[in-house]
This record gives structure tokens, sequence and C-alpha cells, in this order.
């Protein structure tokens, strides 16, 4: 059941951004309005503040904008928390611009609270956050809102149209894609709100870290701090701050799109593809920027209008799709006929199946897939179309076909910093079947589609291109005999 919104939220343009995600009341007693961020790590075209000021605005109290790092979600490593980490010090930066608030607090042994987002809350008129369809941020989204005894409100910063904007119950992409269509450009147009009221300095219920003057050896520090996976360092390709973004779109617009409709498919060019994606996981920037960037750019219309397909069509369509599923982490998303298919096959011989180990560290007898594999494990990041080859050779390279995704799953989240995404269980899926399905019924993956490596190794110069993609030095890792299963693909997390 909807329930009702604020005026003030109601009658907001981006009203259809926001859900009221419990049924407390707003009280008129708080210091301020909670603005709880998660995962949109940007201070400027950020819904989630921006409702956060409307709503304080109207009741003549401050924002209060906290991000919090712990060190117990799934796959902690410094190479997720440094990422974070550097959003988290733009976000300081940016609010300290607008006139609000920001605190902030990395759990580390040096320094251990407990509960902060409830005991924020206590003080709180109302906590803003953000509605994400999957992983870590949605489960604890659900559990503030069960818990708190203010009104929680949950908006979606990560998409142009809001999900909720959407005719409901759209079952294609191309269904998907001409309505989104239709209503892509009335989003396009952000008017940000101002606060009103002097941002707060006020009692806080802990001494909060402060990461806007941080350098990045005191991130390193603090990211040293932590009881996390340190095996797995940072990605030198993806520095997370808000210059590296604009030096991105600078050359997304003046390199990558004046070739992108030829070069995307082709993982040798660097000016293939823009690189954005772990931007836009975290949300150092949101797509709309991204989308202002395409439009202002000098580029041949047929690449505009693939990259905007890219971005809005089929990113967006993973988001909408993940909303209207309760777990879009698990393997039960595929489509029945697909599931049934590869357990009809699953006791077929599986000669290529390779131990997690050297999945992990792309060390299996399969050179493209290792190649692949590198990018992950090194970079943090994998190219598109590497991606495909990678997913369908995960099947045959897998026992069964649930340890197949289970493993698809790990290996995505642990390593990409773009994993954890309703795009990474949306392209798992396609991998898996979420697709029609192919004309032969073959070993392994009965009428699930397969793909070959051909196009990669048959480029000019590809098979020196994959020689020394699958030779780079990675790091070694601590590896599980097995991928987790579902405690964490259905896992809920304590805050
Ligand atoms: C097996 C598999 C796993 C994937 N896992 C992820 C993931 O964990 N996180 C993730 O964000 N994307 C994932 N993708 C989608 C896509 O590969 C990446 O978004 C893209 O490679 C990111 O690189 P880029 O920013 O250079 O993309 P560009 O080609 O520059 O595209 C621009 C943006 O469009 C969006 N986009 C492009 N392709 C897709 C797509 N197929 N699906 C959804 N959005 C898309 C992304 O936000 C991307 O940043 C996966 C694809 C496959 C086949």
């Amino acid at each position: 059941m909807d329930l009702p919104l604020p005026d003030t939220l109601a009658t907001w343009r981006e009203a259809p951004r926001v859900r009221a995600f419990n049924d407390r009341p707003v009280r008129a007693s708080g210091d301020y309005v909670l603005c709880w961020l998660q995962q949109a790590l940007r201070a400027r075209d950020n819904p989630v503040i921006d409702a956060a000021i409307r709503l304080g605005n109207a009741l003549g109290l401050p924002v209060l904008v906290y991000h919090g790092l712990r060190e117990d979600y799934p796959f902690a490593s410094d190479r997720l928390h440094r990422f974070i980490l550097g959003g988290s010090r733009d976000v300081a930066l940016g609010c300290a611009r607008r006139g609000l608030a920001c605190v902030q607090y990395v759990d580390r042994a040096a320094k251990r609270e407990k509960g902060l987002v409830y005991r924020l809350a206590v003080q709180a008129a109302a906590v803003v956050l953000e509605d994400q369809p999957a992983f870590v941020a949605q489960w604890q989204a659900e559990r503030v809102a069960a818990k708190a005894q203010c009104a929680v409100f949950a908006v979606n910063a990560a998409c142009v149209v809001p999900p909720a904007a959407l005719e409901q119950g759209v079952k294609t992409t191309s269904a998907f894609r001409r309505r989104h269509e239709r209503m892509r450009e009335d989003w396009y147009v952000w008017v940000e709100e101002e606060p009103t009221v002097a941002p707060y300095a006020g009692l806080l219920p802990y001494e909060p870290d402060r990461w806007g003057k941080a350098t990045d050896a005191d991130l390193d520090a603090v990211v040293a701090e932590c009881a996390i996976d340190h095996a797995l360092p940072p990605s030198a390709m993806f520095p997370p701050t808000r210059d590296e973004v604009l030096r991105r779109l600078a050359r997304l617009t003046a390199e990558v799109l004046p070739a992108y409709a030829a070069a995307r498919n082709d993982a040798s060019r660097s000016e293939g593809a823009s690189a954005l994606s772990p931007y836009m996981h975290f949300g150092l920037v949101g797509p709309r920027e991204i989308v202002a960037a395409v439009n202002a750019a000098d580029a041949p219309a047929d690449s505009r209008a693939k990259f905007i397909d890219e971005l809005l069509s089929w990113r967006e369509w993973f988001h909408y799709r993940a909303r209207g599923m309760r777990v879009p982490e698990s393997f039960e998303r595929t489509p029945e006929w697909a599931r049934r298919t590869l357990d009809a096959h699953a006791a077929d011989p599986r000669p290529d199946v390779e131990p997690l180990a050297a999945l992990v560290h792309g060390e299996t007898r399969d050179e493209t897939w290792n190649a692949c594999q590198r990018q992950y494990l090194i970079d943090g990041w994998m190219h598109n179309n590497l991606r495909m080859y990678w997913v369908k050779a995960l099947i045959r390279m897998t026992p069964d076909p649930r340890t197949g995704w289970a493993t698809a799953c790990y290996l995505n989240d642990r390593l990409s910093l773009d994993g954890r995404d309703p795009s990474t269980y949306g392209n798992l899926g396609w991998g898996f079947g979420e697709a029609a399905p192919g004309y032969r019924n073959l070993p392994i993956y009965g009428t699930v589609a397969t793909r070959t490596d051909r196009s990669i190794r048959e480029r000019p110069g590809g098979p020196e291109w994959l020689r020394n993609a699958a030779a780079r030095p990675g790091p070694r890792l601590r590896v599980p005999e097995a991928p987790p299963a579902d405690p964490y693909l259905t896992g809920r997390l304590p805050i």
C-alpha cells in the first residue's frame, strides 16, 4: 500500500522519486531532518539531499547529512572502502558549499559506535534515505524504516526517470524502452533546492569523523585501520574524486562519443567506453549530469543514441526490474525455462570446471577468460564485451548452474567497483538466459545461448592483446572453497 507523503514532498515535481517507507509521523520536535547517504555520494544533483532540504525548509529545520562506512558489509576491502571514502570526502566538501552540515563515520577498532543511524534518528524530525533496490543499501534502509520512531522517506537517486513514474508491470526491454523514451526528456531538467535554515551545529550523539579536509594519505591511513580485506588494493584506474568524474565527462564528449557506435565492442580500444560505471554505482555522478554532457557533445547522432540507450534504456531497465523483485540477487530471477533447461543439463560432463581460486586469479586454462577476469582482479572493472564472454563461459567452468550463478555474483561483487548493482544481477541474468532461448539444445547450456571468444580473438591484434591482458600480474587473494551462496544473496545485515 502506498502511504501518503507530506504536502511538501507530494507537491514536488520530483515526487515520484519519493515513497514513505514507514507509517510513523514527521516529528515537529526534531532537531534536524536526517539525510542518510548510502550510495549516492554526491552533494549536487542528488534528489535524496534535495528531498531532505525541501522537508527541512518546510519544517524550519536544518538538514544533517550523514555518511557512515562499516567494516562488515560483504566483501569489504581496501578497494571498496577507499573508493567509498573518496566519494564521501567530496560529499563533505560539497555539503559545506551548499550550507549543509555533514557528519561521517568509519567503523574501526579505535572508534567503535553502535547503531549510529538509529541514534541520529532519535533527534530527527524525519529520515530521508536512498531507495536502492539491491544489496546492502536496500537491506539497511528496510531495517531503519522498521525501527525508527519517526517518518522515513526513501528517494530514488540512481535513475533519470524514477521507476515509480513509469507504468508498472512492463515485461520486455523493448516495451520499457518505448515508455522510457517518451518520458525521459521531462526528467532531464533539475531544479536544485536551496536550504533556508542555517547548517545544524547542535549536539550529536557521537564525535563525528569529518573527511572534507582529509588528504589521500589520511584516507589511506583510516582504511588501513579497518578490519577488512587488505589484500585487494584500491584500483589505480579509478581515482574516487569529483575531479576525476569531470575529467571522464570531458573525455566522454571529446574521445569516447565520436567513436562509440563503432568502438564500443572493442576492449582493446581505451576510447571505446566511458568507464563511468563505478562512479555511477557509488553515485559520485548522477545519470542526469552524464546525459547533459552527451546532449551538449559534438558527436555523431548514432553514437550519442547508442550511448544514451545503454545509459538510460538498459541501466534503468535493470533498476526498474530489480524494484519489482524481492531478491534481485537471486538465481531465481532467471526465467523458469532457463532454470529448467540448465537444471536438465546439470549432470552433463563438465571438462572445463576450474577451482574457485583459479577463477578469482584469472589462472584457468582459458586465456580469453583470464584476460577478462584480470580486469576485475586488477582494475576493479571489466569491458562490457568481455563481460559477455566471461559470464557465458562461467556456466561451463563451474560444477552446476546454481554454483555458476553464485560464482558470477561473488567474482563480480567482490572485485568490481560497479558490482552489487541492479545492473550486475540484470546482466548476469542475461548470461543465464534472461533473453530469448537459443535455437539448439547443447550440453551444459541446454537452450541458453552460448558465446564464443571468436569476435575478441579474431580482431586485428586480438591474440597479442589477449596474451598480454591474461598475463598482467594481479594481487593474491584469500579465496573460500566455494562462493557464498544465499546467506549473502538474500542476507540481511544489521545496520
Ligand atoms: C556479465 C555482465 C556483468 C555486468 N555487471 C555490471 C555491474 O556489476 N555493474 C554495472 O554497472 N554494469 C554491469 N554490466 C553492464 C556493462 O558491462 C557495464 O555497465 C559497462 O561495461 C560499464 O562500463 P562503461 O561505464 O565504460 O560503459 P559505457 O559503454 O561507457 O556505457 C555507459 C554507461 O551505460 C550503462 N551501461 C552500459 N552497458 C550496460 C548494460 N549492459 N547494462 C546496464 N547498464 C549499462 C552503464 O551505466 C555505463 O557506465 C555487466 C554486463 C555484463 C554482460
